[in-house]
């Protein structure tokens, strides 16, 4: 760890020497330097609400930068603290704009043969040991970030306003963005006129973006069930109310919410990714628990679906002769919620005019929306006062993206344990369409 950090000095180094005005010539002199940073956070990744020396690399970054910088910003429900990070650049009077990364891994054992490989692990709370991977590439957001932050630093003769740069942990557990809200991010530090992001994706070769309009990532809503039964030995059945064939009906079932009960032009979907139950094979359990995730484009679908969750919930019970007072328990985690991403319109047709006018019209693809999700939306609060544009990022290395295409092979996407961004033109490409965009967005004097 100590190699890691040690390695900051190192970095802040050849923006300060570049004496380049021009942008593609600052970040080629700045890449070596980057992709050093990058392989570093890459080795050495850390889960959502643990991000501590992440989130401290990325504040020394900007802090030598000359930004200034606050760190441990944001608190969760549970009033424990989070690893956000807030660096602002004065430039005069002009319009606030919000850029952010996200800072946290994921609990993925690492499987690519790469030299700077993460061989991290981590013990969950329930004591589990796990690899940890920045398998949704987020050490490419972290790295890019400090390359924008630097060239925006050495061009500022080319725009106006303040830079409101952020470190957003814990955005795979949806919670962090919320938490640096919850901790008057915007009082504190000023509410941004728009905000920004990028996400890299294996979807696009490296070199190229693509930006969409409108609702672009669907909302995810986390709903734990507990079906409780009455537990008696394995061979007893008639003593019982067996919980697990309860849960099997309920999995089943509850699919039909989406397939039988929504309307087929509103795009939803309802996955059960965890079901926990039992301790062997011949004693009936006393009860069965498992995890859902919903993921609709508005409110009312949204409302539906978890109205059809507790419907069915208590029919399997009610069927299988469950007691009253032993009802499911479904329960919805407000805490996970993550609102629809929406592009917007106006704000999307600026970015991408930056981006087409940086790459190229070649370089920069139409979006479609995926019922994916991601918490960036939360810094445009819940009444979209502030617009926010996400676009993506290409992050496969063109050659290979090429031949995959070419026979049917597919590349080992976000959250894989073999996904492999290419660092050199995914961090360049990051950095150059990040600053343009961002200095199109500052020309002005004017606030919105
Ligand atoms: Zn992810
Ligand atoms: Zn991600």
């Amino acid at each position: 760890m100590k190699f890691w950090m040690g390695a900051l000095a190192l970095c802040g180094l050849a923006v300060t020497n570049a004496f380049a005005k021009d942008l593609d010539a600052l970040v080629r002199a700045d890449l070596p330097s980057l992709v050093e940073r990058y392989k570093l956070l890459h080795a050495h990744p850390e889960l959502s609400h643990h991000e501590i020396q992440t989130s401290a690399v990325l504040a020394a970054e900007l802090r030598s930068a000359g930004y200034a910088v606050a760190e441990h910003v944001g608190r969760y429900p549970d009033g424990t603290q989070a690893y956000g990070v807030v660096a602002i650049l004065q430039n005069g009077a002009g319009p606030r704009l919000l850029i952010r990364t996200d800072l946290d891994a994921l609990p993925v054992t690492e499987e690519t043969a790469l030299s700077y490989a993460s061989r991290v692990t981590s013990r969950t709370s329930s004591g589990v040991d796990v690899g940890v991977m920045h398998a949704c590439g987020h050490d490419i957001h972290i790295t890019t970030l400090i390359g924008v932050g630097r060239a925006l630093v050495a061009l500022k003769d080319q725009w106006h306003g303040t830079v409101m740069l952020i470190g957003q942990p814990s955005e795979e557990t949806i919670d962090g963005a919320k938490a640096l809200l919850a901790d008057n991010l915007y009082e504190r530090f000023g509410k941004p006129d728009m905000a920004i992001a990028l996400h890299d994706t294996e979807l696009r070769a490296a070199g190229t973006v693509s930006v969409g309009a409108g609702a672009m990532a669907a909302s995810s809503t986390s709903v734990d069930v507990t079906m409780r039964g009455v537990t008696a030995h394995g061979a007893r059945p008639q003593a019982a109310k067996d919980p697990v064939v309860m849960a099997a009906e309920f999995i089943v079932q509850v699919q039909t919410i989406v397939s039988r009960q929504m309307d087929p032009f509103i795009p939803s979907v309802l996955t059960v990714g965890d079901v926990h139950g039992g301790t062997r094979r011949n004693i009936i359990p006393g009860e069965v628990k498992m995890e859902l995730t919903v993921r609709t484009f508005n409110d009312e679908a949204r409302t539906s679906i978890i109205e059809g969750i507790g419907r069915t919930a208590r029919g399997v019970a009610f069927t299988a002769g469950v007691p009253d007072e032993l009802a499911p328990i479904v329960k919805v985690l407000d805490n996970e919620y993550a609102p629809v991403l929406f592009n917007d319109p106006s704000l999307t047709a600026r970015v991408r005019s930056a981006l087409v006018g940086k790459l190229g019209a070649q370089n920069v693809f139409d979006e479609a929306p995926e019922m994916g999700s991601e918490d960036f939306g939360v810094f445009g609060l819940k009444d979209h006062s502030i617009p926010t544009v996400m676009f993506q990022l290409g992050a496969i290395d063109p050659a290979k993206f090429a031949s995959a295409a070419a026979h049917g092979e597919v590349i080992p996407g976000l959250h894989s344990s073999r996904f492999q961004p290419d660092p050199d033109p995914t961090l360049r490409t990051g950095v150059i369409s990040m600053t343009s965009v961002a200095i199109a967005l500052m020309q002005t004097t004017a606030i919105p």
